[in-house]
């Protein structure tokens, strides 16, 4: 028996894709549409008004409604006035919130989604997943994939270095949510997706193998870098649920939100999330092997280059096996307080502080 699986009808990452946008099938989509364009405030305006020059005389009305934030109250706010008057098409525009609000207002008023990312911080870019704010805490909630990503890597290419740091981060974390999955199969308490499980992997695996090349130029690493997040995204659609590339990393970043602040990047929590993962996971060589990659790629080595301190990092290794119902490599453990001590001194050694610098700021 086949399996009904929801991917995007056109994926384009080149350089000035906004630019030729005429060339690509979501400008045939456009003959004489309704299209709402909803857009991350800042920087991203500026790329909001240029897609709204370029599909003007094709749609038959362009709007634009500005999305400060992810909060359930915004949400409601954006589906009342899709469904007063209901596009044909919704174009999300931004780098994280406006690109999640989009796929949400989308599922609910069932309105197509075209997703134009103007940086690559998560794998949300192209996933089935949304991250709503309520009550004044994140939450995961399931959503249709977008009907095309449009990745202009002109506009990625001005992004702060740093979000771009958080994306390699949430792809890095494939690895070690992948071994999770596993272990949670093996125990006998999820079925295991091959076709999604490759797919995530190969995603990580692309990436890695491509910063072995000597002389990577930034717009390549951008391409892998989009494509494999994207890869990554297709995998969730798949598998029907995040475990390609969720697993103890992720509730490692989860906690620390829910627990102790919030203070950094998803990807960026999910890194540090990554070196603790892999070392319960008993591949302590591999978190040695990878601190030359984070440094290559910016990524923090260190809780405390994110701000948290030695407390709220314990604090968040305990929380972390609460935070959802998700057999991880946590459930093969029942760490004393002591043993996460010994963990946190040996995976963040004094010396891995202050290999990154925090740069750049969040975009809507
Ligand atoms: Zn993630």
């Amino acid at each position: 028996m086949a399996k009904k699986v929801h991917i995007p009808l056109q994926l384009v990452i080149e350089h000035g894709a906004i630019r030729d946008l005429h060339q690509t099938q979501v400008y045939d989509w456009l003959n004489g549409a309704r299209v709402l364009l909803i857009s991350g405030s800042g920087k991203t305006r500026g790329v909001t008004d240029r897609i709204q020059e370029v599909i003007g005389d094709r749609a038959s009305r362009v709007e634009v409604l500005t999305c400060r934030d992810n909060k359930l109250d915004t949400i409601n706010e954006l589906e009342r006035q899709v469904l007063e008057d209901t596009p044909d098409l919704i174009f999300g525009v931004g780098g994280g919130k406006a690109l999640d609000m989009s796929k949400v207002v989308g599922t609910r008023s069932n309105v197509p989604v075209v997703l134009f990312p103007t940086a690559i911080s998560s794998d949300a870019i192209c996933s089935p997943v949304a991250v709503v704010k309520m009550l004044n805490k994140s939450t995961s909630i399931g959503v249709k994939m977008p009907q095309a990503v449009v990745i202009d890597l002109d506009v990625l290419a001005s992004c702060p270095p740093r979000l771009m740091s958080a994306g390699i981060g949430d792809l890095l974390s494939n690895k070690t949510a992948l071994f999770d999955w596993q272990l949670a199969h093996k125990a006998g308490k999820e079925e295991m997706n091959t076709f999604a499980s490759l797919m995530a992997n190969n995603a990580a695996e692309s990436f890695m193998n491509i910063l072995n090349q000597p002389e990577l130029e930034q717009s390549q690493l951008m391409k892998v870098a989009s494509e494999a997040l994207i890869m990554s995204g297709i995998a969730m659609s798949i598998a029907g649920s995040s475990r390609p590339c969720s697993g103890s990393e992720h509730l490692i970043s989860h906690a620390l939100d829910y627990h102790c602040g919030a203070k950094a990047l998803h990807g960026e929590q999910v890194a540090i999330g990554v070196l603790f993962a892999q070392y319960l996971q008993g591949e302590q060589e591999k978190v040695e092997k990878l601190a030359p990659y984070y440094e290559k790629l910016g990524l923090p080595t260190h809780y405390a280059d994110l701000g948290y301190t030695r407390e709220e990092m314990h604090r968040a290794i305990v929380k972390a096996p609460s935070m959802r119902d998700r057999y991880t490599i946590f459930n093969e453990y029942d760490l004393t307080d002591e043993q996460i001590d010994r963990i946190l001194d040996e995976v963040y050694p004094d010396r891995a502080k202050n290999r990154y610098r925090l740069i750049g700021s969040s975009v809507g």
